[in-house]
């Protein structure tokens, strides 16, 4: 059940401890796919989750604002401090946990919120009343998580598949064009450049003619169904942690 569509008295009829909080951005994804298309993906994956769940589970609304500082040369990106974005996080589970939905998947389409999720996850199952896991989808799709850029192939794919009409098709030659081949600039095992400006023209990385719709459905199709199982492994996991061993 998605909360922002539910009442109040919905959400109280529901009998579930287990609920999904979607994690995106807003930064830029090349001339042809919009800014939001972390917290789009994220909510697609979430719904089809909770789809393909056998039970109950709560859909939160997506946090939209990110780790994102990466992309700050190009216009329109908006980014918080891991700081920050770890307390809201926290918080907001925090909130779930209170209405009894106490396990909770953090729902994840952006890269730069990994660390800081995997972090806050941590404090979460440790310090609060909550368990918490992180789930990046594009991390969860078998062979294909091999080909994840940034605006390539498999975001693009799954947007095509979920929101076709926010792809602008007359510009992905363009975004091809001036996309780079890989993230980042490394030697030795370490990447030099700190912004994506650095190595990115238009800040596409992989191909995104790469991924059409219907490479997005089957994205669309791996990734639920891995949230699925992480579901049942969460709803029956016995979440005391040892004191000492
Ligand atoms: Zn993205």
């Amino acid at each position: 059940m998605h909360l922002s569509d539910a009442t109040w008295t919905d959400a109280d009829d529901l009998d579930t401890d287990l609920a999904l909080l979607p994690v995106g951005s807003t930064e830029q994804h090349g001339p042809h796919a919009p800014l939001a298309t972390d917290a789009l993906n994220a909510e697609a994956v979430a719904d089809a989750g909770a789809a393909a769940y056998d039970g109950e589970v709560v859909v939160a609304p997506p946090v939209t604002v990110g780790v994102s500082e990466e992309h700050r040369q190009f216009t329109g990106t908006l980014w918080v401090s891991p700081d920050t974005f770890r307390r809201y996080v926290r918080e907001t589970v925090a909130s779930l946990a209170h209405h009894g939905w106490d396990r909770v998947v953090l729902v994840n389409g952006h890269g730069g919120n990994v660390a800081a999720l995997r972090e806050v996850a941590g404090t979460i199952t440790r310090d609060d009343d909550a368990y918490a896991v992180p789930f990046t989808w594009f991390e969860a799709v078998g062979d294909h998580a091999g080909d994840m850029g940034h605006a390539g192939p498999l975001e693009t794919a799954l947007l095509r598949h979920v929101y076709p009409d926010l792809v602008r098709e007359e510009r992905v030659d363009e975004a091809r064009e001036g996309a780079s081949d890989g993230w980042g600039e490394w030697v030795s095992h370490a990447n030099l450049a700190v912004d994506s400006a650095e190595f990115t023209e238009n800040g596409v990385v992989g191909d995104p003619t790469a991924g059409d719709e219907r490479r997005g459905e089957e994205l669309l199709d791996l990734a639920g169904a891995a949230l699925a199982a992480l579901l049942d492994a969460v709803e029956s996991r016995d979440v005391r942690l040892p004191d000492h061993r």
